[in-house]
């Protein structure tokens, strides 16, 4: 049991070892119980009910056979998607009325590791005080307590509803300020890759759409990744290759479970995962402007593009939903994690690729440009990494003593500390799933967000 990892992100480990049929049966049943008891007054519906997906995931069928009998078994009453990307489950959720969805995914995790992500009526993840309420819950003193005491006659119904990716795509192309007919006619020839991920499906059908000229790589939903399976550039050489050959106008990667999207330039440059949600933004504040959010790690490139447009940025601590509830809290047009995760409400308040796409393509087609001279406008700014083994015991004190490392900077300390310099910052924090700090700088050079993480790196 301690190989199963449970954080406010969802519970996660590898198949077999920390997640298996039997815990997240039982995970599952307590999921149900806990949505009927926040739901059984408000709704007019007899029963509850949780809509349940999977990615490509090659231990997803099992897993989603056990998710399904735990829900059934306490008289909930189930919808399932089959494979799908995890903003369609989401946005499913909502659209069906459902009072909850479980998505079976381990997102950029590699291929053993198997998750549940946890989704609310709303089509959101659970909220963080939500989350922790149900963690709480389902802690290993409570969880073996699940009494499935449904009798014959109450015992929950499944049924199947595969047009949820369909009903996703309609969505996307109904973004009011997307021209889909200018992207038609653009015909732009577009390489996909999915790293046989639930992309697979939706990708290249919505692109078809667009009016692209679609040339898939690693479309089969298998769960066997082509390649490591986190959509970052050393890992994105078979895509790069391909565009250039083709001479294709741009290329997308995304993970398993299609929530992160990275662009790939005509030339065959993988651009950068910041990137992504930089060039969304843009598009989007020449129709809709409002203040953007995005988490204190993220590229800021946010502030160039907001102040270009008048607006601000709210910045949040990691973790998407912190950034969907602010988006949804401050009404913003856009927003996103710089690991290339775009988030446009106008679809639903969580990181969509595919949405992403569609916006990326619009944004071409508006500004009549190559996606490498787009790129080119944003401010270059680099990244620099590091982290500190540590003893989970010792890392409060640490940030203690972190407190005083830059007198000279404004410190921001809604997630860890985060100093912010005029044009470089540093932000130190603790990992959400490992005993670690990590340290993230950025800076104008290279060298100096080198400098900046070794330098915390050395006084801690
Ligand atoms: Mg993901």
């Amino acid at each position: 049991m301690q190989d199963l990892m449970m954080s406010v992100s969802g519970i996660r480990g590898v198949f077999g070892k920390g997640i298996t049929p039997d815990i997240t049966m039982k995970i599952a049943a307590q999921f149900g119980l806990f949505q009927k008891e926040r739901y059984h007054e408000t709704t007019d519906v007899e029963k509850i009910t949780i809509a349940v997906g999977r990615d490509s995931r090659t231990t997803g069928e099992a897993l989603a056979h056990s998710v399904i009998s735990g829900l059934l078994s306490v008289g909930i009453d189930v919808i399932w998607l089959g494979i799908v990307a995890t903003p369609t489950l989401l946005l499913s959720v909502k659209e069906l009325k459902a009072q909850g969805g479980i998505c079976i995914t381990a997102s950029h995790n590699p291929a053993e590791w198997n998750a549940m992500k946890f989704i609310d009526a709303n089509g959101m993840f659970l909220f963080p005080e939500v989350m922790a309420e149900f963690l709480n819950r389902i802690s290993i003193d409570n969880i073996e307590k699940v009494f499935h005491n449904i009798n014959w006659q109450n015992i929950g119904q499944k049924r199947e509803d595969y047009e949820a990716t369909w009903r996703h795509i309609q969505k996307i192309l109904e973004i009011p300020y997307l021209d889909v007919n200018s992207i038609r006619t653009a015909k732009y020839k577009v390489v996909i890759d999915s790293v046989n991920g639930a992309g697979g499906v939706i990708s290249p059908t919505l692109l078809k759409e667009l009016g692209c000229q679609v040339i898939e790589i690693n479309s089969e939903p298998t769960g066997i990744f082509a390649h490591n399976p986190e959509p970052l550039a050393k890992n994105l050489t078979q895509i790069c290759k391909v565009v250039k050959e083709n001479k294709a106008d741009i290329g997308f990667a995304t993970d398993p479970d299609v929530d992160r999207l990275v662009i790939i330039d005509e030339k065959g440059n993988c651009i950068g995962e910041e990137y992504s949600l930089l060039l969304a933004t843009k598009l989007v504040l020449r129709h809709k402007k409002g203040d953007i959010v995005t988490n204190l790690s993220s590229s800021m490139a946010s502030d160039n593009i907001a102040k270009e447009f008048g607006v601000n940025v709210i910045r949040t601590p990691i973790g998407e939903i912190n950034v969907s509830v602010a988006m949804l809290n401050n009404n913003c047009p856009i927003g996103g994690e710089g690991n290339g995760g775009i988030i446009c409400p106008e679809v639903n308040y969580t990181r969509d690729a595919v949405s992403g796409m569609a916006l990326l393509l619009g944004f071409m087609t508006e500004r009549k440009m190559k996606i490498s001279d787009l790129a080119s406008e944003i401010p270059k700014y680099y990244f620099a990494k590091e982290k500190i083994d540590i003893n989970p015991d010792e890392m409060d004190n640490i940030l203690i003593k972190a407190q005083n490392l830059f007198k000279d900077a404004k410190l921001d300390t809604t997630d860890g500390l985060k100093f912010v310099f005029d044009k470089k910052w540093v932000h130190i924090r603790k990992s959400g799933t490992e005993p670690i700090i990590r340290i993230f700088a950025e800076a104008q050079t290279i060298e100096e967000a080198e400098q900046l993480c070794k330098k915390v790196k050395s006084l801690l």
